[in-house]
């Protein structure tokens, strides 16, 4: 499969068309932005940790049955996904109170939420990504009454399994966004899931684990981002069949490109 043209470059990423149509190449840049721009660098490295951890959790959603646009690693930092159509919705499950949602309403910061919130804010830069509602969203068709039932529920399931997942790994899921897009009239995740569009805490100590560690100069970022990368995908490397452990060392080489998970390398940085 070849890399074509650019079709959108985000703060983050880009996306390229490749010579498959219903085929398109996730690009994870080193750059990193906070308040909505106002804050940027790139980090070195910083894309492909991002990208591992997109791959790893797509793979165990789909395994359980969610549908994403993930198809494979091509290496460290570009994956194939399939051409979505995608929603301009920002899609927020909240597990805890934390972030916006603290300093826009009367919440406790660290207070759990139960059930979770779903909040939906409209993904448009200029407008500094205003919160929807359901009349509002589909006032401005960009999503159905029926859309916006499936949306919830898909939203609500990943976040059952993610904090699932997290917990193993002694991560406290407080909340996260994603977005959506439609493969004819599939709705299917799309975008990413990784420590730029994640709060996690720590369990024991509450010490952040993602992007929160950039906007508020908390400490080391890529340090973080290595450590909670490896911590994420640990146990999933460790469960996988004792049978491919037992691989010949022989064909280091290709190891990267086909399991999307934080590599060896990654541990030097
Ligand atoms: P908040 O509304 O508290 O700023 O964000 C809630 C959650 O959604 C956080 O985990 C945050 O990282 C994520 N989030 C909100 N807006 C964006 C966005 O525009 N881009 C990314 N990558 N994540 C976002």
């Amino acid at each position: 499969m070849k890399q074509g043209k650019l079709l959108y470059a985000g703060k983050a990423k880009s996306v390229f068309r490749t010579d498959k149509k219903d085929t398109l190449i996730v690009e994870f840049r080193d750059d990193i932005t906070a308040f909505d721009g106002g804050k940027k660098d790139t980090l070195k490295n910083k894309g492909s940790y991002n990208a591992g951890v997109s791959a790893f959790f797509f793979e165990y959603l789909e395994k359980y049955g969610v549908k994403t646009h993930f198809l494979r690693m091509l290496d460290e930092r570009r994956m194939a996904v399939r051409t979505l159509s995608m929603i301009p919705l920002e899609v927020i499950v909240r597990n805890v109170a934390a972030g916006s949602i603290v300093r826009n309403y009367p919440f406790k910061e660290g207070t759990k939420l139960d059930p979770p919130v779903i909040v939906i804010d409209f993904k448009d830069d200029s407008r500094h990504d205003p919160m929807l509602n359901d009349d509002l969203i589909v006032a401005l068709k960009l999503a159905t009454p029926a859309e916006l039932v499936k949306i919830k529920k898909i939203a609500l399931e990943i976040n059952r399994l993610l904090v699932t997942l997290l917990a193993k790994q002694g991560i406290l899921l407080v909340d996260f966004k994603i977005e959506f897009g439609r493969q004819g009239k599939t709705i299917c995740l799309g975008d990413e899931i990784s420590m730029d569009s994640m709060r996690l805490w720590d369990k024991k100590t509450k010490e952040s684990l993602d992007k929160d560690v950039y906007r508020f100069n908390k400490g080391d970022v890529m340090a973080t981002y290595n450590l909670v990368a490896q911590r994420i995908t640990k146990k999933e490397k460790a469960a996988r069949p004792a049978a491919a452990k037992k691989k010949p060392a022989a064909k280091k080489k290709e190891s990267g490109s086909k399991k999307p998970v934080v590599k060896s390398k990654a541990k030097k940085r």
